[in-house]
């Protein structure tokens, strides 16, 4: 059996559509988001029998496959067919303390996903020691990233994400993927790792 297996999108494939066509999103998850399945459990299989001086390409050809089918996992769930939604709750307030406010964190976290050089990801990313909510850029899907911290909202920057519907239009794409952000996920997956649980008294 696989270790790896490619997650059913939470949506059916058009219901993104203007933002992310049916076309763009089948691509992406059928064949970008299987192929870095498919190659972690090819490598995890020829890890068994590896001659020790393979092993660290190996290794790092895992963990970019890896880090690839981790960051389109959480890509699906950070978007959502209900369109313009805001932060609320634990979120919203630590989006303001760690950016300044709500239109600044989408300032910055645009020029985070329309400067990427080449291939990579913009993050938001929890960093658990300053408690402190990041913006992060990874290089390709596993480099640049912030030992420690934990992303929960991942927006891809390869060309392969976008180019369909927008072409060469990275601003475009990174209006689209502002505007269909699933907060309200976002806003569960950040209470689950980053509030404390209160003693009870
Ligand atoms: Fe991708």
């Amino acid at each position: 059996m696989d270790l790896y297996t490619l997650p059913d999108l939470p949506y059916a494939p058009g219901a993104l559509a203007p933002r992310l066509s049916e076309a763009a999103l089948l691509l992406h998850h059928g064949k970008h988001h299987a192929a870095y399945v498919k190659a972690a459990n090819e490598i995890v299989a020829r890890l068994a029998d590896a001659e020790s001086a393979q092993v660290p390409a190996l290794e790092r050809s895992l963990d970019f496959n890896v880090s690839g089918h981790v960051l389109h996992s959480l890509l699906w769930q950070s978007m959502s067919p209900v369109a313009d939604q805001v932060p609320a709750g634990p979120l919203a307030e630590a989006i303001d303390v760690s950016f300044g406010s709500y239109s600044r964190y989408l300032a910055r976290f645009t020029a985070a996903l329309t400067t990427i050089q080449g291939s990579g990801w913009a993050l938001l990313m929890w960093e658990p020691l300053g408690r402190r909510l990041r913006i992060v850029q990874a290089q390709n899907h596993e480099s640049s990233l912030i030992v420690g911290a934990t992303a929960i909202l991942a927006a891809d920057a390869w060309e392969h994400a976008y180019y369909v519907d927008y072409k060469n239009d990275k601003v475009a794409w990174a209006a689209a993927f502002t505007s269909m952000t699933d907060w309200a996920a976002a806003g569960e997956r950040f209470e689950a790792i980053a509030m404390v649980a209160t003693p009870s008294a």
